[in-house]
């Protein structure tokens, strides 16, 4: 193929030997770890050259970019929603997607709940948490996220699979730990009602230290495609 996209190809061999790194140090062979190519900005023509890769593992924030360039993409990946979802866009992604990193509300999983069960699906969820408390930043409190748990855990259509979470950006490496504690502490607290196996943490800046910490999904964007030109 005749393209300029050869630095890709090096940013994801590089991604791949950190993460491999950190897994052969901190992890068992049992373990699951996937890494997602972040999109937002980023062009069809480049996202499906990291398909071409081995890359099975989209991630989208926005409706609108996602709805204008999905009919673009190799069909072979699979693809997550990351962003904050605003309770009436539902409707546009609920057939393509088959995982929502952000849950963070009681509200928007009976909505997600609600459109799967009318499009006659299963839709996975995460429960986005605000683990550095900031104000800035969408998520359930540390303190909320059992209840909540319990509570998306009684609807139709939606199955809970576990933990996503945007640390701050300094001291990443306490809060990736913290987070590991509490989805541990939640699995075990509420293995009679579900089943937690997925830890969504770890980006550009942290991911070989989130892969420590017991992430099952590292999302990266710049790491992979470059600085993300918004204008384009
Ligand atoms: C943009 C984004 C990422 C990727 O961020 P990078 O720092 O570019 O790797 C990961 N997760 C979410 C939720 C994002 O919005």
């Amino acid at each position: 193929m005749e393209n300029n996209f050869s630095y890709i190809y090096e940013n994801l061999r590089i991604i791949r030997e950190r993460v491999n790194e950190a897994y052969a140090k901190y992890r068992s062979p049992e373990d699951n770890v996937r890494i997602m190519a972040v999109t937002k900005t980023v062009a069809p023509e480049a996202v499906n050259y990291a398909v071409s890769l081995g890359i099975d593992l989209l991630g989208e924030n926005r409706v609108q970019e996602y709805q204008s360039k999905k009919d673009f993409y190799d069909s072979s990946a699979e693809v997550h929603f990351i962003g904050s979802l605003q309770t009436n866009k539902v409707k546009y992604i609920i057939d393509s997607i088959s995982m929502i990193h952000s849950v963070d509300s009681l509200k928007l999983g009976e909505i997600i709940s609600r459109q799967s069960v009318s499009h006659g699906k299963v839709t996975d969820i995460l429960c986005e948490v605000n683990i550095g408390g900031e104000d800035s930043k969408g998520g359930v409190s540390p303190s909320e996220t059992g209840e909540l748990i319990e509570q998306l855990a009684q609807l139709d259509g939606i199955r809970i699979r576990g933990l996503m979470t945007i640390p701050p950006p300094s001291d990443s490496d306490v809060f990736l730990g913290r987070m590991k504690e509490l989805f541990d502490r939640i699995s075990e607290d509420k293995k009679s009602v579900v089943s937690l196996d997925v830890l969504s943490m770890g980006m550009s800046h942290d991911y070989a230290e989130a892969v420590k910490y017991g992430s099952n999904i590292v999302r990266i964007g710049t790491a992979l495609f470059g600085a993300r030109n918004y204008n384009r």
